[in-house]
């Protein structure tokens, strides 16, 4: 497992890699928001460690730049700061995780951990009620039946999937499945849900995806009738 440690300050960031090395992690360091992005762009580590406050480009700059260029990377996100509105800030720009200084390394390890395991196991379908996805060719399956999705599908029903019966917010799905640019309007997650319930529906899918006005989409089970 390969994990790069975004921080410009030296003595942590030596202090995490001391700790993750000797767990048995292979482990880089970048010490600015450029080099950390230049690095995390050639989507060969396991994980992120992102510090927010950075020279040349902050944290959650890195965030958006990184998932607009469809890297998936899990990033955990570092700070000092912990009011709500920088979390949210955080996950928006894309952070899987977020972690308030100071921490102990207990509590670093654990969400490392949790976050390598998530991804890490490559998971090679997602399920849901009588349905899965196949995260190699892209089919969604009910039983003998299947239909390909589309790429954007694809990326959409995964995120529903991951999310499950938690809501997941359309300004969330729009980040994920378009980078978040400024050409993305909001209907195409209107659009793209339409298309994704017709498929459910031909392949006799039993999972509803619902509408939350204002809180976002949810998957559901719909009992037999
Ligand atoms: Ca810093």
């Amino acid at each position: 497992m390969r994990i790069l440690i975004i921080e410009d300050e030296k003595l942590l960031s030596d202090s995490i890699r001391t700790l993750l090395t000797a767990q048995g992690y292979e482990v880089e360091a970048a010490y600015d928001g450029e080099e950390g992005l230049m690095y995390a762009k050639m989507d060969i580590y396991d994980l992120l460690i992102l510090d927010v406050m950075l020279p040349k480009l902050n944290g959650y700059e890195v965030a958006r730049l990184l998932r607009e260029a469809r890297n998936t990377t899990p990033i955990l996100m570092l700070t000092a700061r912990s009011q709500l509105q920088d979390r949210v800030e955080g996950l928006d720009a894309g952070a899987d995780y977020y972690l308030t200084k100071p921490f102990d390394r207990r509590e670093l390890l654990a969400c490392i951990h949790a976050l390598l395991r998530r991804q890490g196991n490559q998971v090679a379908e997602l399920s849901f009620g009588n349905t899965s996805l196949d995260l190699d060719t892209g089919m969604l399956l009910c039983g003998e039946k299947s239909v390909r999705l589309s790429a954007r599908e694809f990326d959409m029903m995964r995120c529903l999937l991951q999310s499950g019966e938690r809501n997941i917010s359309k300004e969330r799905l729009l980040t994920r499945v378009w980078g978040g640019g400024a050409d993305v309007v909001d209907n195409n997650v209107d659009v793209y849900i339409g298309f994704l319930r017709k498929k459910l529906a031909r392949i006799g899918s039993n999972v509803r995806i619902e509408a939350i006005r204002r809180l976002g989409y949810h998957l559901e089970v719909s009992e037999p009738c």
